[in-house]
């Protein structure tokens, strides 16, 4: 398959999943499928809880601020891209995580208002970096493992000042990269996990392994564990893009950033085309803080061939 299929596939994917997902949150597990029973009828795109029908939510929001720094900036450049989330955080979005809303309103500088937010709360470890990563994912494929894992890191401890944060997406990008090399992630999870930081390595190799169940997880799925464990868990029982997506939504609970995920390392491995057109032709990223801007499928697909080319320089900077 073509880079450009995976690149393309990570970005629409995961607003897909993400706005599919958005008017179930916080719902109850099997509510998508006792909702749409039949997979491929149609109808899914609902709309509901506050979210229009294709409406991205806050995950889609963020990773296309992301993907405007990169590009715009054309190097990770981590003040701006704080400035960025910081804009958008204050034109009142619709939905914004708890933890990122502190970490982005508490006046402090980009590179310690999530440390001091971690250092005060002692819990900050929810999914808001992974769930934001399709962008930087694409981006930094083609600089090479180090590279990539290394600007999620970066990017995550802008707002998650709690390490396995930075490591849950730091192994989303890795397995994005992997899946353009034409590797099968989940096979190569193994090599994934010895990448990870040795104090937060057990926790990851718990829920990425292949008999974990989502019903296992040891906290509610908006945690960076869980989220990622059961993204995985999507992708590995099922057989294809809608059917990923639909087993992410069922889970209930935090269904709109469990299917972002899902639908970035599900659109890295079957590509654009096996995401639904149904799906796509609704899809619209409203950016609270761009002057009314809002960005529909044509600008998603110029916004991933741009950003699969890769930073200028090897580390982005
Ligand atoms: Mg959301």
């Amino acid at each position: 398959m073509k880079w450009s299929q995976r690149a393309a596939g990570v970005v629409v994917g995961s607003a897909v999943g993400d706005a599919l997902g958005g008017p179930f949150e916080f719902g109850p597990q099997g509510a998508f499928s006792a909702r749409f029973p039949a997979p491929g009828a149609g109808g899914e795109m609902c709309g509901g809880g506050g979210w229009d029908p294709g409406e991205a939510t806050d995950d889609t929001q963020m990773a296309v601020l992301v993907a405007q720094s990169l590009l715009e900036r054309g190097k990770l450049d981590l003040p701006d891209v704080f400035a960025r989330f910081q804009r958008w955080a204050a034109s009142e979005p619709k939905d914004i995580g708890l933890q990122t809303e502190d970490v982005l309103t508490n006046g402090m500088p980009w590179d310690l208002a999530a440390a001091i937010h971690f250092q005060v709360n002692r819990r900050a470890a929810g999914n808001g970096s992974l769930m934001r990563a399709s962008t930087s994912a694409v981006h930094f494929a083609p600089a090479g493992q180090e590279a990539t894992m290394d600007a999620a890191r970066r990017i995550a401890a802008l707002t998650h000042g709690d390490r396995a944060a930075w490591e849950g997406t730091a192994i989303f990008h890795e397995l994005v990269r992997l899946a353009f090399e034409d590797t099968d992630p989940l096979a190569a999870l193994p090599d994934v996990l010895a990448l990870v930081h040795p104090d937060h390595r057990s926790r990851y190799a718990t829920v990425l392994a292949p008999d974990w169940h989502p019903d296992r997880a040891t906290e509610f799925n908006g945690a960076v564990w869980p989220c990622l464990g059961s993204a995985v868990w999507a992708l590995r029982t099922t057989g294809g893009f809608e059917e990923a997506i639909r087993a992410a939504i069922d889970l209930g609970g935090d269904t709109d950033t469990v299917a972002a995920v899902t639908g970035g390392l599900a659109g890295a491995c079957y590509g654009l085309d096996a995401i639904p057109t149904r799906w796509t032709r609704p899809l619209h990223v409203p950016l609270p803080g761009s002057g009314g801007r809002v960005l529909y499928l044509d600008d998603l697909l110029h916004l991933a061939h741009r950003l699969e080319r890769g930073p200028s320089t090897g580390r982005g900077r």
